[in-house]
């Protein structure tokens, strides 16, 4: 007779309950060493509903408020944020529209968990599918697994109903080809030498701001070649010049101290076939736990996998921190990793969005922003839609990657993306 590891596990479980030991017997002993019955505010409930997002989802969080007043679950209310700058084009940090990676191609990740039923679900790598967000929630209701990459997770959603689309927009199609066009002089990408507008790289002896004059002109000509429209021209050279990275976190919570939490994004632009960020680890871009709050992340997605950031956070206020001081905590811990250098640390940022299950919240970042007037920030609805500033770790302003001497401040002050 073959005797599998699940039949051990059920043969055990009942042996155990026959003998009055019960599994169950065993469950109040773990929650007091994991401290969850500690805290007063951790048992306190909300006074009014709480909807936490990053500030891309402001458009969206007062719909999304009405239906989880009226009793909707906290996921599906989640999702209902960031569902709109995944359908939105103009959004290239997210779903439909994002900016794709090296090769030209959108990859998208998202993971969410769900507080009431302790699940969650996860997609990382995934193309031709916008609403990534909803097929991690599917991972989590229709399969055993937790998270589903690349070819499968796109095979998966098609079974679970979504259309397979080409997510490239010609706007993003266009700011990658520049990007490519413009990327190197020692490749075959862009106009050659019989091109009558080439002209050899500017000789090193330069000054700095001569070069960056020229390469900015170069880049705004040929966005214009390449038919990008005159109003978004210097914002795409600014993509090309620093690539930037964008997703949208949100948290709700009802009335009765249920909660949930949902990240999803494009990633980074440009990056490698097949990179994942922070945004579809469980316990990174976003972590709930029933018991104590949600947290989730947006920012330098390699930097927060390594201080496995939102749960980081969800622990530390499960020990009696503030969200402030729990997400504080997890900044902290990304400068530890860097010994403190400031050389390094100003070419990253991080914001985290921070829930407890008596509705505390708090929004904190590693910098203010990316430039003076542009704080970083993010939306809240507690019956009042409002946008508030996260609270920054460092003084200053994150510079951008790759690491260039002197960002000219024009083009730091332009971009939509920034606002
Ligand atoms: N965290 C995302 C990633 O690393 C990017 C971002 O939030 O800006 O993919």
């Amino acid at each position: 007779m073959t005797f599998s590891r699940r039949d051990f596990v059920k043969t055990s479980v009942l042996g155990a309950v026959a003998a009055g030991v019960g599994a169950h017997s065993a469950i109040p002993e773990a929650l007091a060493e994991t401290g969850q019955q500690g805290h007063a505010s951790l048992a306190d409930s909300p006074k009014h509903p709480i909807i936490l997002s990053a500030n891309n989802g402001y458009a969206y969080v007062e719909a999304a408020y009405a239906f989880l007043k009226g009793g909707g679950d906290t996921l599906d209310a989640a999702i209902r944020v960031v569902k709109g700058p995944e359908d939105d084009p103009k959004d290239d940090s997210v779903g439909l529209g994002g900016l794709p990676n090296e090769e030209g191609v959108v990859e998208l990740d998202a993971c969410c968990m769900h507080g009431p039923t302790r699940r969650a679900g996860s997609v990382g790598g995934v193309r031709n599918i916008k609403n990534v967000s909803m097929v991690a929630k599917a991972v989590m209701e229709h399969t055993g697994h937790v998270m589903l990459v690349g070819e499968g997770a796109e095979r998966f959603a098609v079974a679970m109903g979504h259309a397979r689309e080409n997510l490239l927009t010609e706007r993003s199609r266009k700011i990658w080809l520049l990007w490519k066009e413009s990327n190197s002089d020692r490749d075959w990408w862009g106009p050659g030498t019989a091109d009558p507008h080439w002209h050899p790289p500017a000789p090193e002896s330069k000054p700095q701001a001569g070069v960056w004059q020229e390469r900015i002109e170069h880049l705004q000509q040929s966005a214009a070649d390449l038919g990008i429209e005159p109003e978004f021209q210097l914002a795409a050279v600014r993509r090309v010049l620093f690539p930037p990275s964008g997703t949208i976190h949100c948290s709700a919570l009802n009335e009765k101290g249920e909660m949930s939490g949902i990240t999803t994004t494009s990633g980074l632009a440009f990056k490698l076939p097949g990179r994942c960020g922070d945004s579809p680890i469980i316990g990174a871009g976003c972590y709930t736990d029933q018991d104590v709050g949600s947290a989730g992340a947006t920012g330098a997605g390699e930097e927060n996998i390594k201080v496995a950031g939102a749960h980081t956070i969800v622990e530390n206020m499960r020990h009696g921190m503030s969200p402030q001081e729990a997400g504080t905590d997890a900044l902290k811990r990304i400068v530890r990793n860097y010994n403190g250098d400031m050389t390094k640390l100003r070419y990253m940022d991080m914001t985290y969005y921070i829930l407890r299950k008596d509705g505390a919240y708090a929004g904190v970042c590693l910098w203010e922003g990316y430039s003076a007037g542009h704080p970083h920030k993010f939306a809240v609805h507690d019956g009042t839609l409002r946008s508030e500033p996260a609270t920054p770790l460092l003084k200053g302003y994150s510079q951008d990657w790759p690491p260039m001497p002197v960002v000219p401040e024009d083009l730091r002050k332009d971009s939509e993306y920034l606002k």
